[in-house]
């Protein structure tokens, strides 16, 4: 592996350094005071490792050569949809789809409030991996803006529908997690839960809503649960095992 000389593992300013190893790819390490202990996951082809303390590049390389092949299974197991005009995303409350343009210019039309068409030149080159990493990062902000303008409002409806109260509630770009909720009743949801279908979609969030009075996932959370999702809790939660935040 070759380090770039800005990789400053050292500096206590920097939080996140990217590396592109030959047999590894892209890596994402972070480095985080908070961490108990090492993190590694695959989030969008990408192998992403945590550290909880200041980290030499040898301690990095001896995670690799422990845990490196293990990550590249799980890094093959979930390839990157490919984006191209055949590439389109159709779910409930967002669509998105590719288009051809008449000039050379990448733009964001939006045809109604869920509806998004990506214009792309004609002749996009989309083998190229910048290309397609940048219309990742378009498409992304578009799923957030969406997110944004859908979770947080369903979310208070359930709320007041079922009497819940939390704190405050924010979008994520999370893949780890559709959501979360803290003991002091803030949730997180992941913008990604725009890809899965209403009623997935309303059961993370009355999930995380039952966490406000229910903070562990014992029979009373999931009696609650089936309270207000007519005793379909474990159904969707299977359901929901199905799918995943890879984007
Ligand atoms: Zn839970």
């Amino acid at each position: 592996m070759v380090f770039p000389a800005h990789t400053l593992f050292y500096n206590m300013t920097l939080k996140k350094s990217i590396i592109t190893d030959k047999k590894y790819g892209r890596i994402e390490i972070t480095r985080n005071p908070r961490a108990r202990r090492i993190i590694m996951r695959v989030k969008e082809g990408c192998i992403c490792i945590t550290l909880p303390v200041i980290a030499s590049e040898k301690e990095v390389q001896k995670i690799l050569d422990k845990y490196g092949d293990r990550l590249l299974i799980q890094k093959n197991r979930q390839p990157q949809r490919k984006i191209d005009f055949e590439y389109s995303i159709d779910a409930d409350n967002f669509s998105l789809r590719l288009f051809p343009g008449n000039n050379n210019r990448f733009q964001i039309k939006r045809e109604d409030e869920q509806r998004f068409t990506l214009i792309c030149p004609a002749d996009c080159d989309f083998t190229d991996a910048k290309t397609n990493e940048f219309l990742r990062k378009v498409i992304k902000s578009v799923i957030r803006k969406r997110a944004k303008e859908v979770l947080p409002a369903r979310l208070t409806y359930f709320a007041k529908k079922h009497g819940f109260s939390f704190m405050d509630v924010k979008v994520r770009d999370s893949h780890t997690r559709w959501g979360s909720c803290s003991n002091k009743g803030n949730i997180s949801l992941s913008m990604y839960l725009m890809m899965l279908s209403n009623e997935l979609i309303d059961y993370v969030l009355l999930h995380e809503l039952c966490h406000t009075k229910e903070m562990n996932h014992s029979d009373s959370f999931w009696k609650l649960l089936d309270s207000v999702t007519a005793s379909r809790a474990k159904a969707l939660r299977a359901e929901l095992k199905r799918h995943h935040t890879t984007f």
